[in-house]
């Protein structure tokens, strides 16, 4: 079987923003994915750590299922007896007082924006309209005109302008460039505790604590965008716990949702968040039954500690067997628990065509930039899965190689 390059016949009125890999997915289960050929592949891609709990997770279907037999939306012009019992549970699981549901990612990092620059002007003190926020090289934050705006990547803003001022982009990892940026205006540092989609970029040693000493010396709020890193996919709740660092707001999504429904999150105290009153912030479905239904459910699977750990457990193993694949095809493994950005050696074939070729190999693989894949599988993988994979990932690049080399 080889797995071609065209896009599926019967998607000819689907917008080109994306380039799908050719497979049309119809069932999924667990680790496991069923495409409309009968084919089935193991998903080490889990949706961006959307499906960090795999697919149609027992629990949490069950909660939706309920869900979904009372009652679903209501808007926030009405109360819903799920927001408060979600909202509770999350607060405690983030160690903070207050939590702003929203929908996508991108509108927790556009609420964290809005938030920040009312703290500048109303605590702060900082003049009007002139709140600065640092960000940095290479960053994802989402979509948005505003997001884009301070990305470094060409492909996310070309003719997308003019953008929205107010933020300074200085180089990931580099303390002494975001001391230089910070200056009476700033309100917040927002970062990535590692660089996702830049390609499972871990900040050197120290970075996240020099950041967190930095905000509060000079009364700057850290922002640490977790949408992707958060909820167990690095071996520890959070990335930040890693360096025992905690920021004054954790932005929370993908895997909120359970691999269900898109639900994401800003959490921080009341002294940031409560300067949202009625009428300045919201979302008409943000809050919704059926979200904070299926979000509770995947705070009580959290609370049990069991995925972090095991996410630590067989991130070793992950790591250990990458990092043990030859030089000719691997340069670099980086990355934390069940999260690894594997950039090929110069001589592979770009990552995408490993992955589609990896295809052939039952697994689901997505590159990150033009030479590194990304490995991410739903935590809920067991040993056994995860060592079939290796091996069949193994078997791919060597392929790939092999065809590389002729
Ligand atoms: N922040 C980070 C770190 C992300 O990785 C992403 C998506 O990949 C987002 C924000 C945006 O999330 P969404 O696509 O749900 O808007």
């Amino acid at each position: 079987m080889s797995a071609g390059t065209a896009l599926p016949a019967d998607d000819t009125h689907v917008a080109g923003n994306y380039a799908p890999f050719p497979v049309r997915l119809v069932h999924g289960d667990g680790v496991w994915v069923h495409d409309d050929a009968g084919r089935r592949f193991l998903d080490l891609f889990s949706a961006y750590s959307a499906l960090s709990f795999g697919h149609r997770h027992p629990h949490l279907v069950a909660a939706a299922r309920e869900q979904l037999d009372r009652l679903t939306l209501t808007s926030r012009a009405f109360g819903n007896d799920q927001l408060g019992p979600f909202c509770d549970a999350l607060a405690a699981l983030c160690g903070k007082e207050v939590v702003l549901p929203m929908n996508t990612g991108a509108e927790a990092v556009e609420t964290a924006i809005k938030a920040a620059r009312r703290w500048g002007y109303r605590t702060k003190g900082v003049q009007a309209d002139a709140a600065s926020i640092v960000a940095f090289e290479n960053n994802f934050h989402g979509r948005t005109t505003t997001i884009v705006g301070f990305s470094t990547n060409p492909a996310a803003r070309c003719d997308f302008g003019p953008f929205t001022p107010g933020f300074r982009v200085v180089p990931y990892g580099d303390l002494d460039a975001v001391a230089g940026a910070i200056d009476e205006t700033t309100v917040a540092v927002l970062v990535e505790p590692i660089q996702g989609e830049a390609g499972i970029i871990v900040p050197p040693n120290g970075f996240l604590a020099g950041l967190r000493r930095m905000c509060t010396e000079q009364q700057v709020l850290l922002v640490a965008d977790e949408i992707q890193s958060g909820l167990g996919r690095t071996g520890r709740m959070f990335a930040c716990d890693h360096d025992g660092v905690v920021p004054d707001l954790y932005l929370l999504g993908k895997a909120l949702g359970g691999g269900i429904v898109a639900l994401s999150a800003v959490v921080g105290d009341w002294d940031v968040l409560g300067l949202f009153e009625p009428g300045s912030h919201g979302s008409t479905f943000g809050g919704n039954p059926f979200a904070c239904a299926v979000g509770r459910a995947v705070v009580e699977l959290l609370e049990t500690g069991r995925f972090e750990q095991h996410s630590a457990r067989l991130g070793e193993t992950l790591h250990d067997r990458l990092r043990a694949l030859p030089s000719e095809w691997v340069r670099e493994v980086r990355g934390r628990g069940l999260w690894a950005g594997v950039d090929l050696a110069p001589t592979m074939p770009p990552a995408r065509q490993v992955c589609e070729m990896l295809l052939d190999h039952e697994l689901l693989v997505v590159a990150t930039r033009a030479m590194t894949l990304r490995i991410a599988p739903p935590l809920v993988i067991d040993d056994g899965q995860l060592g079939w994979a290796l091996g069949r990932l193994t078997d791919g690049l060597a392929a790939a190689h092999k065809e590389a080399s002729r």
